[in-house]
């Protein structure tokens, strides 16, 4: 597998990620979205530099680099010690492809295995502190993915 850089450009310069704790999975909570779409959302819509995922997960699987090893827009208060990772989806009401779980976790336990971190280091984005919204989505169980993942790194 490998990641796809499509050369986002982003408003103001992009700045260099801490030290990374965590990997943090969400769903763009549409049923369609591709990387240059939430690109464009994100800037337009949000108003924010650009694209504010690390990484974005399209349905057929292809891994494309948003914000890469920079600091993300994707969780309060952890974006400078985190990556984020979407997928495209709404998880509350379908589950990813199974192109989407090979890349998710292919791109995940390259980066658990860059910053030395445990399977149990990923986290759904609702199990951060003060999060409401269901993201990654209700169908996705975060304890079966860290299993799931952990078979996968073994
Ligand atoms: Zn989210």
């Amino acid at each position: 597998m490998k990641i796809i850089q499509r050369n986002f450009q982003f408003i103001e310069p992009l700045l260099p990620l801490e030290s990374i704790q965590s990997i943090i999975v969400h769903h763009t909570s549409r049923e369609h979205m591709s990387a240059e779409e939430c690109h464009e959302f994100h800037q337009k819509e949000r108003g924010w530099s650009g694209i504010g995922y690390n990484y974005f997960i399209e349905k057929n699987g292809s891994i494309i680099e948003g914000r890469g090893q920079h600091v993300g827009a994707h969780a309060y208060g952890y974006n400078r010690t985190s990556i984020g990772i979407c997928m495209t989806g709404d998880f509350d009401k379908e589950i990813p492809t199974t192109e989407q779980w090979s890349s998710l976790f292919w791109l995940s336990s390259f980066m658990l295995k860059l910053y030395h971190l445990q399977p149990d280091r990923v986290l759904g984005h609702r199990e951060l502190e003060g999060v409401q919204k269901s993201c990654p989505g209700r169908l996705i169980e975060m304890d079966e993915v860290r299993k799931q993942l952990m078979e996968y790194m073994q």
